[in-house]
């Protein structure tokens, strides 16, 4: 199996595996999404709130803000030592408070930890008129996206199989495959359409696979079979992955990955389990 990435960021990495079935690329991204933990606020203290939501809801806008995790300084609160009681291994605490008249947002948020801080200052959680104000300690702990999607790490986390374009010799170069392609893949030279090539790199990968141009094709009056058809190598994907700047990008798509190679472990562990008894 290959991995190739063409972009690589703190927030953003977008690559292609080779070699790799579609059940695989599946449980990359499922992993990615619902297995790799981080902080979100979980328990709230409320001790004012005189703003126009209820404390519940300001409690989920609490959760939904993403907070920065240092994955080797925190553990599960259910598998700590201090056995769910929260400790500073487990938990990180948060106190805001805030009058009106203007808007409380998640810089308003006072850490125990000036590392774990939510990771922008600008998110609003609710507006305050004049005398109202709102007055709260809250507590994050870890947690994965299979428990609540406040702990995904990930905003925009997919992969598509890469696309193949063929173009047969039956191809006139009328062109209006070309004009069909909004995302300009396609150019005409020597009376016959061609995949565009630029900085040495080929647009295939770029096709959304809308099929407009082999339908395009279809209707110039070509006859039975369109010169022009998109189809996709179901061993190759091309995976955009974002953070929403809890974790690196990168840290995402590894512990995703070692998600997966703990779980194929212990399903041959217990399948070799099976076997011993049955001997
Ligand atoms: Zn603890």
């Amino acid at each position: 199996m290959d991995l190739v990435f063409s972009r690589l960021d703190d927030s953003v990495a977008r690559f292609t595996i080779s070699g790799a079935t579609p059940a695989f690329a599946n449980a990359l991204r499922r992993s990615m999404i619902g297995e790799v933990p981080t902080l979100a606020i979980e328990d709230v203290r409320i001790y004012d709130n005189t703003s126009v939501l209820f404390d519940e809801i300001l409690a989920h806008r609490l959760g939904l803000i993403p907070i920065k995790t240092d994955l080797s300084q925190f553990g599960r609160r259910s598998e700590c030592s201090c056995e769910g009681r929260g400790c500073p291994h487990c938990t990180i605490s948060f106190t805001l408070s805030v009058e009106g008249p203007g808007t409380v947002i998640s810089g308003d948020l006072i850490s125990m930890d000036p590392r774990t801080t939510p990771v922008h200052n600008n998110i609003p959680i609710v507006k305050l008129w004049e005398t109202q104000k709102v007055v709260l300690e809250a507590t994050a702990e870890l947690n994965t996206g299979n428990e609540h999607a406040k702990w995904q790490p990930t905003l925009a986390c997919g992969y598509k199989e890469f696309p193949i374009i063929t173009i047969h010799d039956t191809c006139d170069g009328c062109g209006k495959c070309i004009v069909e392609c909004a995302r300009d893949i396609l150019e005409i030279s020597e009376n016959k359409v061609h995949v565009r090539v630029v900085n040495g790199e080929t647009k295939e990968r770029d096709c959304s696979m809308c099929r407009l141009c082999q339908i395009a094709c279809m209707n110039s009056g070509i006859g039975e079979n369109p010169a022009v058809i998109i189809g996709a190598d179901n061993t190759k994907f091309i995976f955009v992955v974002e953070s929403d700047g809890s974790l690196l990008v990168k840290e995402i798509i590894e512990r995703a990955l070692l998600h997966i190679k703990s779980r194929s472990t212990d399903l041959t562990d217990a399948l070799q389990d099976i076997s011993m008894e049955g001997l």
